[in-house]
C-alpha cells in the first residue's frame, strides 16, 4: 500500500505489485549485493516500484529468497546466488553495497568470513565499479564510531573501535571498506557514496537474529520474558526502514561523496525501549483481544563485551546535503512491525 505520503506498507505485499514501467532510457540498472537481506529487500522493493531493473547479489548467509519471493519472474528482476567474496562480472549502472551480516551473533559466528565479506567483497564490487563506471554506494554503519567519547556522533569524529574484540570483524572491517571506498575514489575516479547507518528496525527483520528491537517484539508477543543486557542504561536511536531507505536512494543520487549518517535522533535507554515495546504489543494485543492476563517481566542478563555504552546519530549533514528527515515516529515504525511479527506469530510462522 503506497500511502499519500509516499511511504508503503508491505504487510500486505502480494506477487507482482503494480509496477509502472519507466521508459527504457531511464530505466537504470541497478545491482544490489545482500539484496535478499532486511535493508536490501525494502531497497529491492522500492527501486522495483520506481520502475528501474534490479539484480540482487546474495548467498544467503542471513537473507531468504523469501524476502524477494514476490519479485521473482519480473521481467525487471533478477536473483542470483553468489558470494561476494568472489568475483563478478556484470554491466550495471548503480551498485548497493549492502553484502554482510549485521547482528552482532551473526557476524561473531564465523568472524574471518565477516572481514573476507567486507574487504574482499567490498574490493570486487569496487573492481566492478572502476570497469563498468557504475556509481558505488556502500551500507558502512554507526559501529565505524564503536564505543564513542563523542555524543552524538558526527561524521568528523574517528571512533573507539578495539581491534581485537569480538566486534572487530565487523566494526573494522566496515572501516577498512571505507578506506578501500576512498582508495577507489581517489586513485580511479570511481564514483562512491557512503551511508553511516544507524540502529535500524521493521518487518522482515529476521526474528531470531539477536537484534534487540526484533528479541523484544518476539519475546513479548510470546509472553516471555524480556532480556535487557547489562542495566539497561545504555543508549540507542532507532530509525524506522523505510526513513533509512529514503535516505539510501536520496544520497546515491546526489552529489554528496562524504560518509553521510542515516540514523533516528530519537535516543532511547534500552531499559525505556523494553518498557515502550511491552507497552505497543500490549495495544495491538487489545485491538483484537488477544492480550494474555499476566504481563510479561523485564529480566537482565550480563551485557556483552564491548557493548557501546550511546549512540545517537548527529544527521546535520543527511539534513543539509540530501533534505533528508525521519518521517517514521518510533511508536508508528514498532505498531507496524508489531503486527507484522503478530500476523507471522498466527500463521504459526514466528
Ligand atoms: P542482513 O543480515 O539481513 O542482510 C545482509 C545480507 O547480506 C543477507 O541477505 C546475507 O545473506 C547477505 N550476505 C552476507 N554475506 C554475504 C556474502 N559474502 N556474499 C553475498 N551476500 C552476503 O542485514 P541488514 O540489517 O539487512 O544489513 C544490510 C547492510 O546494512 C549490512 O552491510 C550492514 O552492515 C548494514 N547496516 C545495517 C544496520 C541495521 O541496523 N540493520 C545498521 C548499520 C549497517
Ligand atoms: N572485479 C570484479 N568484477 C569486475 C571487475 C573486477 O569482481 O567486473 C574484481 C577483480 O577480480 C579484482 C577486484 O575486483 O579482484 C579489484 O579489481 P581491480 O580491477 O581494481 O584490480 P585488479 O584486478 O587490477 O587487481
Ligand atoms: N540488547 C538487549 N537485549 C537483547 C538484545 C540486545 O538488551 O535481547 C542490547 C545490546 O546489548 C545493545 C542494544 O540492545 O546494548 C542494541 O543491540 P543490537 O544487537 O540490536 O545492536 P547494536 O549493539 O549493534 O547496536
Amino acid at each position: 500500500v503506497v500511502h499519500p505520503d509516499g511511504t508503503i506498507s508491505y504487510t500486505s505485499l502480494n506477487r507482482f505489485p503494480a509496477v509502472k514501467l519507466l521508459p527504457p532510457a531511464q530505466q537504470k540498472r541497478i545491482l544490489i549485493t545482500g539484496g535478499a537481506g532486511f535493508l536490501g529487500s525494502h531497497l529491492v522493493d522500492r527501486l522495483m516500484l520506481l520502475g528501474h531493473q534490479v539484480t540482487v547479489l546474495d548467498n544467503f548467509f542471513t537473507g531468504a529468497k523469501t524476502t524477494v519471493s514476490h519479485w521473482i519472474g519480473h521481467p525487471n528482476f533478477e536473483l542470483v546466488r553468489h558470494d561476494v567474496v568472489n568475483p563478478y562480472m556484470t554491466e550495471c549502472d548503480q551498485i548497493y553495497h549492502l553484502a554482510c551480516p549485521a547482528s552482532p551473533p551473526h557476524y561473531q559466528y564465523n568472524s574471518i568470513k565477516t572481514v573476507k565479506t567486507s574487504f574482499l567483497g567490498t574490493l570486487n564490487m569496487l573492481g566492478l565499479a572502476k570497469r563498468t563506471k557504475a556509481r558505488f554506494l556502500i551500507a558502512s554503519t554507526s559501529e565505524v564510531y564503536g564505543d564513542p567519547e563523542v555524543h552524538p556522533q558526527t561524521e568528523e569524529y574517528w571512533g573507539n573501535v578495539n581491534p581485537i574484540g569480538p566486534r572487530a570483524c565487523y566494526d573494522e572491517g566496515k572501516r577498512v571498506a571505507e578506506t578501500l571506498t576512498y582508495g577507489y575514489q581517489n586513485q580511479n575516479n570511481v564514483d562512491v557514496r557512503v551511508v553511516r547507518i544507524f540502529n535500524t528496525y521493521g518487518p522482515r527483520m529476521n526474528p531470531f537474529d539477536g537484534r534487540v528491537v526484533s528479541n523484544f517484539i518476539v519475546q513479548a508477543l510470546k509472553g516471555e520474558d524480556l532480556t535487557v543486557y547489562g542495566d539497561g542504561k545504555q543508549t540507542r536511536s532507532f530509525q524506522f526502514v523505510h526513513d533509512l531507505v529514503d535516505g539510501m536512494i536520496l544520497l546515491m543520487n546526489s552529489d554528496e561523496t562524504r560518509p553521510t549518517n542515516v540514523g533516528s535522533s530519537d535516543e532511547f535507554t534500552i531499559g525505556e525501549f523494553a518498557e515502550l515495546v511491552r507497552e505497543i504489543v500490549e495495544k495491538v494485543q487489545e485491538e483484537d483481544g488477544s492480550k494474555p492476563a499476566k504481563q510479561c517481566k523485564v529480566i537482565y542478563k550480563p551485557i556483552p563485551v564491548d557493548d557501546p555504552k550511546q549512540r545517537r546519530a548527529d544527521t546535520s549533514r543527511a539534513k543539509e546535503s540530501l533534505g533528508w528527515e525521519t518521517r517514521w515516529s518510533v511508536r508508528m515504525g514498532l505498531e507496524e512491525m508489531v503486527r507484522y511479527y503478530k500476523a507471522k506469530l498466527d500463521e504459526g510462522n514466528l
